[in-house]
């Protein structure tokens, strides 16, 4: 594998400290390589800072630190203590809250730990449906939530030709909720181009008497920069991830009033993880501070700015675009307008060939499986991050239309592959020199 050549000092880094172990010196090689040359659209994705890098690679990871700050198991935790606390502090202000635990090692133990704090084992939570933009967490029969608890899902309206439907059915919503009674109601979704109103939910929630978690995965970089409602003290908890519009290392939080402080602290320790990973909780660190800067708000705005030039843009190549555009980062393609053959599964491999990297995604009533799938998911968080602006984002859909128009032609897909080279060359995340790791 090659690095590429004026590849960045991240290179150099990777290059260096694994210098022992040439497989996986070689493999991560790669990766950076396929990352920087490539184009990155999967919508839970993004590029991380080199100092969330730093921290991330960091001595901490040889620390055990069982417990919280000033309440741990094991000694030596002097400066870990400081660093999750700094961590819990930079959360807080970020969104305003009164109590952060930023010790979840993703989203999905996240979303099991405020279950825990609110809800028993065999009651009802009424969540998202899988299909329609829900998450696993939200009660799929594959999830250990779904055996856990009993969901009940609502979903969204009819699809419209004026573009809007396909709306979460709050009117569904209430009457799941007047009907079914449960004890718990989950807002948020890994697939929903449209913003998601807390209040709406909150209303809902408090007309039968059951408590409200915003799982906020995706938008939380959105919601740090004042450009997606907040549902911090509007929701009684609110989960997120750190990895994606968020753009810090892989991760989870959680968001809390003090009433559920110690209910959320205690079901993540000793609940359900051990040791907290305080490497990443360093990261997260990082991250919350990177967040906070008037910069991110910018980078923020730009990011729907683009999803909504790239759904422009698709849908004058002919593709249909679900809910009719996007409030947020992130668009889900129908591509059955464009080519009634083209499936999920078929368009994301020839894209992958071609260098475009996103996944294939349910649309609402799909006729296909979700292994196949009628739709693709696209997001912007990442290649917002390398510098792409609107005028790059109506290239990459047309890129995106000449692929899947010339899926057959090997000799056009490896000419499209050359220009999507260049255009990653003009925008690369890590561009050697720009404060890498070195
Ligand atoms: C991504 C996501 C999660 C889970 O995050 P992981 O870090 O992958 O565990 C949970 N909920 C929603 C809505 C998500 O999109």
């Amino acid at each position: 594998m090659t690095t590429d050549p004026g590849g960045g000092s991240l290179a150099d880094f990777v290059s260096a400290a694994l210098a022992s172990d040439p497989a996986l010196r070689d493999l991560l090689e790669g990766e950076l390589t396929r990352q920087r040359t490539t184009i990155q659209l999967i919508a839970s994705e993004n590029f991380t800072s080199t100092a969330v890098m730093a921290a991330s690679a960091s001595v901490l990871t040889n620390k055990y630190s069982e417990g919280y700050p000033g309440r741990r198991y094991y000694g030596g935790n002097a400066v870990a203590d400081q660093v999750e606390e700094l961590a819990r502090e930079r959360a807080k202000s970020l969104f305003g809250a009164a109590h952060a635990n930023v010790q979840p090692h993703a989203g999905a133990p996240a979303n099991l730990a405020a279950y825990m704090a609110l809800v028993e084992p065999g009651d009802t939570i009424l969540a998202m449906r899988l299909d329609q933009g829900g998450h696993l967490t939200h009660g799929s029969p594959v999830s250990v939530t779904g055996k856990l608890y009993r969901f009940v899902a609502y979903g969204v309206t009819a699809a419209r030709p004026d573009g809007s439907g396909e709306r979460i059915d709050l009117d569904l919503v209430r009457h799941l909720a007047k009907s079914e009674r449960p004890k718990l109601i989950v807002a948020g979704a890994t697939a929903y181009s449209r913003t998601i109103d807390p209040l709406a939910f909150r209303e809902i929630a408090d007309e039968v008497g059951a408590r409200f978690m915003f799982d906020a995965a995706h938008p939380a970089g959105l919601i740090a920069a004042g450009e997606h409602p907040s549902p911090v003290g509007v929701a009684d908890i609110v989960t997120f991830t750190t990895h994606k519009t968020l753009r810090g290392p892989r991760g989870g939080a959680i968001l809390c009033g003090e009433e559920l402080a110690k209910a959320v602290d205690s079901a993540i320790f000793p609940g359900l993880q051990g040791g907290p990973l305080e490497h990443t909780i360093a990261a997260k660190a990082v991250a919350f501070a990177e967040a906070a800067r008037p910069e991110f708000i910018e980078y923020a705005r730009q990011v729907k700015a683009n999803a909504r030039a790239l759904a422009e843009a698709l849908s004058a190549e002919g593709f249909r675009i679900v809910a009719g555009g996007t409030d947020n980062h992130l668009l889900l393609v129908d591509l059955r307008d464009f080519d009634g053959e083209l499936t999920g599964k078929a368009a994301q491999e020839v894209l992958d060939r071609a260098g475009i990297t996103c996944n294939r995604n349910q649309i609402p009533d799909d006729p296909r499986s979700p292994f196949v799938t009628s739709g693709l998911r696209l997001g912007t968080a990442a290649e917002t991050t390398a510098g792409m602006g609107e005028a790059e984002m109506a290239t990459v859909a047309s890129l995106i239309a000449r692929v899947l128009r010339h899926r057959e032609d090997e000799s056009r897909l490896q000419e499209i592959r050359a220009e999507v080279r260049q255009l990653c060359a003009a925008f690369d995340p890590y561009p050697a020199g720009a404060g890498a790791l070195s």
